[in-house]
């Protein structure tokens, strides 16, 4: 049977700035099953490279290794983390135990890695074992140094291991302490487990049953030790022949489990709150960019929506003329050079017959009026139609009716109410058959609108509809319309229409041709694709905010993140020394950038709800969150946190063992 160690002519070399360094110069060293060495020599000759080597920390420069039997330099990266695992543990001179954990999940920490059950159990039995029975949820600056390396020695028993590897474990200890962590050891020994401890002090090698000296990288001496402190060994017999290690086979490396996944949530969430003002800030990135989305998507959706709440109130197949005024478009400029225009009833008349593809044409006026009824009173905007506009622009009366030519023709005082003035000037009373002022002038109330819905910036409802010669003579004393609407018979008619009116009126208006035009002409579905347009526009520049604060957000993370993988060099190192894989390092700080952008992205979810729905609130905007989004939202925060934490964590994940062990 194979010795549990065996080394032949290993030598170890750094180069350090061009210089060669030869730390280990050809070491042969066999150790059998159940020894206790003790491994000696002054600072710097090369016991704790020789212990890391051992360990399957670190790689020898040259020579062979045989751990139970088998050649380590065959093996890969992660075999050697689950070999190390199984069969191996570790206690060092700085204990390394992770802060702000408790004693019984720093014990538990090597059982992740091996992926075994019963891991509270196991960790309180091996914490019991050390007599910490009733220390197990103490952190470690809860507890004092002794107790914390014997929490370490928990840790290196918790996967019932062959061999513990011992570097300087009194280093920092008071001798009482010392004493106590020695006896474990010897106990350990005695209870079958082979034991290989650096030191520098003789007194605390004479625990051992096995003291090599090392100096400048050579073994000088090897001497065993006849009655060692403690009681080392003392249920077996010594030497050589103490027992032979049954030949080893490569542990399957393991696939990842759910638990090792919520392990690393768990470990994700409290290095967050560990940090809570700097983690607060690294997500605050990430929380604005999607506040922002959010609230602009919902603003932008609600916008949209009345844009189309508008347009379908205005009708399909629609044509609108203006004419050029003083105060529609063109500008003073044109008004000042006389070119503005005004339109007639007798324009309408005109336009009726201008083109085969009209069915309708109608004049309106609008102003703006004060309406009363007893002692409640509105301010509102009065349109003046003719009864062709109840079909036109889809109004028939919602209840009541609505007017006549007749009632046009001998300027009737009657008048529809929309429902925001309906509801203001009556509550929840009927209108019907009852007057009201309008600008100190009677009107019977004869019908109310049909609700058209909020339209984003202005109320459509809150208006008053009375017969266009009514409005222009009684009311706003004008002479000339706002607005000529020409209904044509479908889409395929209105360039036709278009053309037919644009030349009548520029020949009633007697325009030469070198003169611009002195109207507006306008088809809704032109105006639609226009909207359209400014919404592509819209969505558009969200993305680019979108994409923006994603990017800033995701490097505050991965800021934040290469921050955290340097500070916590210590863990990552003691996490692969204890069995961690280099896919489960990745995978730790993965979770935790994806952990924080999503917290990020989560509170940026709220706020940008609140935000919406506040200014829809105070603002009478509307605001549509929709799922769509938050869900948007939600994935393109983790994914931040998967693309900006990826290096990090891979970075992380590269870490050698011992450089990490050896970081200050
Ligand atoms: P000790 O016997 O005190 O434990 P070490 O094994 O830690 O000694 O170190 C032995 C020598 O190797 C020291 O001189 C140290 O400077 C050198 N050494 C250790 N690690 C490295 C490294 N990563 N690069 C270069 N030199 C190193
Ligand atoms: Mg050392």
């Amino acid at each position: 049977m194979p010795s549990l160690i065996e080394l032949r002519g290993v030598t170890k070399t750094y180069f350090v700035g061009g210089c060669r360094l030869d730390v280990l110069k050809g070491i042969d060293l066999t150790v059998e099953e159940g020894d206790f060495v003790a491994i000696m020599g002054p600072s710097g000759s090369g016991k704790s490279t020789l212990t890391q080597i051992l360990g399957l920390l670190d790689r020898p420069t040259l020579g062979s290794y045989k751990l139970m039997g088998l050649d380590v330099s065959t093996l890969s990266d992660d075999e050697g983390a689950a070999l190390r695992s199984r069969t191996i543990g570790f206690v060092f001179q700085m204990f390394n135990l992770l802060a702000r954990t408790s004693a019984r999940d720093n014990v538990a920490l090597p059982m992740l890695y091996t992926g075994d059950p019963g891991r509270e159990a196991r960790s309180a039995e091996v914490l019991a074992e050390v007599g910490l029975a009733d220390r197990m949820d103490h952190a470690p600056n809860q507890l004092s140094g002794g107790q914390q390396q014997r929490v370490a020695i928990a840790r290196a028993l918790v996967n019932k291991p062959k061999i513990i590897f011992a570097d300087e474990p009194t280093g920092n200890l008071a001798s009482a302490q010392a004493e106590e962590i020695l006896l474990k050891l010897s106990d350990l020994n005695n209870a079958g487990i082979t034991i290989l401890m650096v030191t520098h002090e003789s007194d605390i090698a004479a625990y051992a049953q096995r003291v090599i000296k090392i100096k400048d990288g050579v073994i000088v001496s090897d001497e065993r030790n006849v009655s060692p402190r403690g009681g080392a060994g003392k249920n077996r017999h010594g030497g050589l022949s103490a027992g032979a290690a049954a030949p080893a086979s490569i542990p399957p490396v393991r696939e990842l489990s759910f638990e090792e996944f919520f392990e690393h949530v768990r470990s994700a969430l409290r290095a967050i709150c560990a940090n809570k003002l700097r983690s607060a800030l690294s997500m605050l990135g990430i929380l604005i960019g999607v506040t922002a989305v959010i609230a602009m998507l919902a603003i932008g959706k609600g916008a949209q929506k009345s844009v189309e709440t508008q347009l379908s109130s205005l009708g399909s197949n629609l044509v609108m003329l203006w004419p050029m005024s003083p105060r529609t478009g063109g500008g003073g400029a044109r008004a000042a050079m006389g070119s503005f225009s005004r339109l007639a009833m007798d324009d309408v008349v005109a336009i009726r017959r201008a083109h085969p593809g009209i069915v309708r044409a109608a004049g309106e006026v609008s102003g703006s009026v004060q309406a009363v009824y007893g002692d409640k009173n509105t301010n509102t905007s009065l349109t003046g139609a003719e009864p062709e506009y109840a079909d036109m622009r889809n109004a028939q009366a919602y209840y009541g009716r609505f007017f006549t030519a007749a009632e046009n023709e001998k300027m009737a005082r009657v008048v529809l109410l929309g429902p925001t003035v309906a509801t203001a000037l009556f509550g929840d009373g009927d209108p019907l058959g009852r007057s009201i002022n309008v600008e100190h002038i009677k009107f019977k109330v004869i019908g109310v609108l049909p609700r058209k819905g909020s339209g984003g910036f202005q109320d459509q409802d809150d208006k008053i509809l009375v017969p266009l010669k009514t409005a222009m003579k009684k009311l706003l004393g004008r002479q000339y319309l706002g607005t000529i609407s020409i209904e044509t018979m479908g889409p395929e008619q209105t360039d036709g229409v278009i053309e037919a009116v644009r030349a009548l009126m520029r020949k009633s208006h007697r325009l030469p041709d070198y003169k611009e035009d002195d109207f507006t002409l306008r088809n809704m579905a032109e105006i639609q694709a226009a909207l359209t347009g400014t919404s592509k526009i819209f969505s558009l520049l969200l993305g680019i905010v979108a994409a923006i604060s994603l990017v800033v957000g995701g490097i505050g993370i991965m800021n934040i993140m290469l921050v955290s993988v340097s500070e916590r060099t210590r863990e990552i190192g003691l996490r692969k020394a204890i069995g961690a894989t280099r896919r489960a390092v990745l995978l730790q700080f993965l979770v935790e950038a994806v952990a924080m952008s999503t917290c990020g992205g989560l509170l940026g979810i709220a706020l940008g709800m609140a935000i919406a729905f506040g200014m829809s609130y105070f603002a009478g905007w509307a605001a549509i969150v929709t799922l769509q989004s938050v869900l948007l939202a939600f994935f393109f925060s983790a994914g931040t946190g998967i693309v900006f934490g990826f290096w990090p964590a891979r970075k992380a994940s590269l870490l050698s063992p011992i450089e990490a062990l050896r970081y200050e």
